[in-house]
């Protein structure tokens, strides 16, 4: 049988923000200011519906004052998808704008790295300074009491999780972050949530400034420009461009393949 293609799309559920340039890309244009948007994404097929990233929880958003903020469950309907039925959800890490909307998704099936979900829920280096600054307590708890039970798939490594539909274990940014590939009409793409926060990580090898090991990282990125059919086939996870440059199907949601 045909392997499945399908469509990805980026959903900003907050922004635009103002950033330090070299927060977002490390240690450049020390004097500038960059803009930054927080998005999730969609992975489409004639079957089978993902979700990449859960955004933030409405409770938090406002108690972070996030400027520009939807709930992501909100900005899915745009697209006809129900958070509350989906089957499928990818968290690529464990970083609060990633992970913190989890609730919105209570029947998913949750696709995490085990690296990672040791780490943030076990690891006491986890509640230091650099990494409590990037995590929702509350979802992470939400995330421990998941433990050993079915909706919760721990990964080890690549891993294929539907036809055309493969993890990538992607560290660098975080212990284990990983990324989708995605079987698309235009070959392989792949959904590299912070692998890269803008495009031009992938053209230069800069990456930003939140790292957890930057040799893994350089690694990483070898790793997944093999992985991909075209490097305009990486997508980045905070890029302006990923919803200024692709044609718009929806308020806030753009198709990028
Ligand atoms: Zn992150």
């Amino acid at each position: 049988m045909a392997i499945p293609t399908y469509e990805i799309y980026a959903l900003k559920y907050g922004g635009p923000y103002t950033r330090p340039a070299s927060m977002v890309n490390w240690f450049q244009d020390i004097d500038k200011n960059i803009q930054i948007n927080y998005y999730i994404f969609a992975i489409r097929g004639e079957r089978e519906t993902l979700v990449v990233d859960c955004g933030v929880d409405p409770e938090l958003a406002k108690a972070r004052n996030l400027a520009g903020y939807v709930n992501p469950a909100e900005v899915l309907k745009r697209l006809d998808i129900d958070a509350q039925k989906l089957k499928y959800l990818v968290v690529s890490h464990i970083h609060f704008d990633h992970i913190s909307g989890i609730k919105l998704f209570p029947r998913a099936r949750i696709f995490v790295q085990e690296k990672e979900y040791n780490f943030w829920m076990k690891n006491p280096i986890a509640r230091r300074a650099p990494f409590l600054h990037v995590t929702d307590p509350e979802a992470n708890q939400y995330l421990a009491k998941l433990e050993g039970k079915k909706r919760l798939e721990l990964i080890r490594g690549d891993k294929k999780i539907l036809p055309g539909i493969e993890l990538l274990l992607v560290p660098g940014h975080t212990i284990g972050l990983q990324a989708v590939a995605v079987h698309t009409a235009k070959g392989t793409a792949v959904v590299g949530s912070d692998l890269a926060h803008t495009f031009s990580s992938y053209r230069t090898d800069i990456p930003s400034a939140i790292i957890t090991d930057m040799i893994t990282w350089m690694k990483s990125y070898d790793k997944i420009k093999t992985k991909a059919s075209s490097p305009d086939l990486l997508f980045p996870g905070h890029d302006l461009a990923l919803l200024e440059n692709y044609p718009k199907v929806a308020e806030d949601v753009s198709r990028l393949v």
